[in-house]
């Protein structure tokens, strides 16, 4: 592990830690996110950031509180940074309104040093599968990162979050009931209203969870598979 401190972090307050939250850095090089990441004028900052070669930096102490997920919410917590550690995966992300993204697969040795520190974390922290989440879960209305090429899928087979069974049954019904599925999100975790509405709010969380766990379709359309795939992951959380 590679130390470069960043000044951008404050006091733990909130509790103990239990989430781990995962991002991508959306910036041109890894060099530029280090430096953002360690300017006390940006006001951001994470624990961790792991190069695509699988080099690891550490940011902020895991013992404070770092700036990277702003805005956000899990459950009933409102302040994910005082209750998480955060980890910024080098890649340049998505486009957005002024910038040109070069969103791209995260490569093996990335991931390989990711699994080396999740065990690691896991190891000190208690954190629950469903507490495994990225940016877009806890902030699904401003961000999608890590996004749908980020692979949740060999992460789980690692042992860390929750991937749904392949066996997941399809529901009978073609037609996903609205209030149903955004009663699912709530419990799972999301931040959702439930207003048995397809409203801009309940579009921005299904393309959250769809990017985590059926990133083959994140058109945010709430479909038979996905709801098979909630229902089998509430069953996962409840049977934990
Ligand atoms: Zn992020």
């Amino acid at each position: 592990m590679i130390s470069q401190p960043s000044p951008n972090f404050n006091d733990r307050t909130a509790g103990e830690i239990k989430y781990l939250i995962l991002h991508y850095t959306g910036m041109a090089t890894g060099e530029v996110a280090l430096q953002r990441l360690c300017d006390e004028r940006s006001k951001v900052s994470a624990h961790y950031l792991i190069e695509e070669d699988g080099r690891i930096f550490t940011l902020v102490p895991e013992a404070a509180r770092a700036w990277h997920a702003g805005v956000a919410s899990w459950e009933e917590d409102h302040d994910i940074n005082g209750l998480s550690l955060g980890i910024e995966l080098v890649n340049p992300g998505h486009d957005t309104p002024g910038y040109k993204g070069d969103y791209r697969l995260f490569p093996e040795a990335q991931m390989a040093a990711l699994v080396t520190l999740c065990k690691e974390i896991l190891s000190r922290h208690k954190i629950a599968p469903w507490h495994i989440l990225g940016h877009s879960d806890v902030a699904p209305d401003r961000k999608s990162d890590p996004g749908e090429l980020f692979d949740w899928q060999f992460l789980a087979s690692q042992a860390i979050g929750f991937w749904p069974d392949r066996a997941t049954e399809m529901s009978v019904t073609t037609s996903v009931k609205i209030k149903l599925f955004q009663q699912g999100l709530a419990d799972y975790g999301y931040g959702i209203d439930i207003t048995g509405q397809p409203d801009p709010q309940t579009q921005a969380v299904m393309q959250a969870f769809q990017r985590h766990f059926r990133p083959a379709d994140i058109r945010g359309i709430a479909d038979p598979e996905c709801h098979s795939i909630l229902e089998n992951l509430l069953e996962k959380r409840r049977n934990y």
